[in-house]
């Protein structure tokens, strides 16, 4: 099977009906990049930038922080890399942060919170994004959006880095695009008015589907819950890439469900632009969207948004599979 895959090298990943969209990867540490070409990745679609941040006394400088982002950018020669700023908090604890004791720390101080919060943390890491930005198509994109003002905050932030950088006389690529992860369910009910700010959105089905769904990503006890199929996740991801395209800006996905058998057809009949999936599954997602034809998948979906249960979403997933797989 794996052998079967490797037509789809170097191939352009397309719809049955020849609509193309991206298949980029998710990286957490620089060296994966590698791994993207090796793996015939179209970019990197999310850079986690937070294993830069882990297994250390103190925060990375700028120029620690500058090179490594310039060595990403470089391997992917030209190719897009979406640079995540620092998602602290939630599970992943960085000691020296001192980050708060919280009873429900994926409610609490977490990513975009803890960066608005120390915004010289937050300040340094985009003045290494922006210096790194003229080694190739680098994108930058905010984790954990909630409100519009929180994003007006950070591009704030990113404003003043600029500013810093030009009045130093360093070079940087003025026009990175600057995006979300959607990831938070009052970010996705707001995704018209969040899409006004913004050049792209990437939605964040990890975490979509904890919040929407109120059922923690690492606890077996609920995984029955967290699925996303449900019909709460469904909508809110079709009604992120409407609220996106109606925009007019692109909208990619960097959750699991990118790469999700059971999902493809479903995003492929929202329009999804950009699939960002782990390396190792470039081909297969590349094989299984080349089996959907656009134009089914759409008529599929006003249907599929009327069903009121997981189960039912998935049988009807599985049914047009097997009419049109
Ligand atoms: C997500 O929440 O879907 C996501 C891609 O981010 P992370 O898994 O790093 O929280
Ligand atoms: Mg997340």
């Amino acid at each position: 099977f794996k052998e079967s895959l490797q037509v789809f090298r170097g191939k352009k990943t397309q719809t049955f009906d020849e609509e193309e969209v991206e298949l980029v990867c998710n990286i957490g540490r620089a060296e994966e990049a590698e791994n993207v070409t090796l793996q015939d990745g179209e970019g990197i679609g999310l850079f986690r930038s937070e294993f830069i941040y882990f297994d250390r006394k103190d925060a990375p400088e700028e120029q620690e922080q500058y090179r490594i982002y310039a060595k990403v950018l470089e391997s992917m020669e030209g190719k897009p890399v979406i640079i995540r700023t620092l998602d602290a908090g939630g599970d992943k604890d960085i000691p020296y942060l001192n980050l708060p004791q919280e009873m429900n720390p994926f409610l609490g101080q977490r990513a975009i919170r803890v960066c608005l919060d120390r915004k010289d943390l937050f300040k340094t890491q985009l003045r290494a994004i922006l210096r790194a930005s003229v080694h190739g198509n680098a994108k930058i994109m905010f984790p954990m959006i909630s409100t519009v003002t929180e994003l007006s905050s950070a591009k704030e932030v990113l404003q003043e880095a600029r500013e810093e950088l030009k009045a130093e006389g360093a070079a940087f690529n003025p026009e990175v695009e600057v995006g979300i992860m959607m990831e938070v369910p009052s970010a996705a009910i707001i995704a018209d008015q969040l899409a006004k700010h913004v050049d792209f959105f990437s939605i964040g089905t990890n975490d979509l589907v904890q919040y929407t769904m109120a059922t923690d990503r690492m606890n077996p006890a609920v995984k029955g819950l967290y699925k996303p199929h449900q019909p709460a996740v469904v909508r809110l991801i079709n009604q992120v890439i409407q609220a996106g395209h109606q925009a007019g800006i692109w909208v990619g996905m960097c959750g699991e469900a990118a790469s999700n058998p059971m999902m493809i057809p479903l995003l492929v009949g929202m329009g999804l632009d950009e699939y960002s999936v782990s390396p190792s599954c470039v081909l297969e997602t590349r094989w299984l969207i080349s089996k959907i034809d656009r134009k089914k998948a759409k008529k599929l979906l006003p249907q599929v948004l009327e069903l009121e249960g997981a189960e039912e979403i998935e049988e009807s997933v599985r049914q047009f599979l097997k009419e049109n797989g």
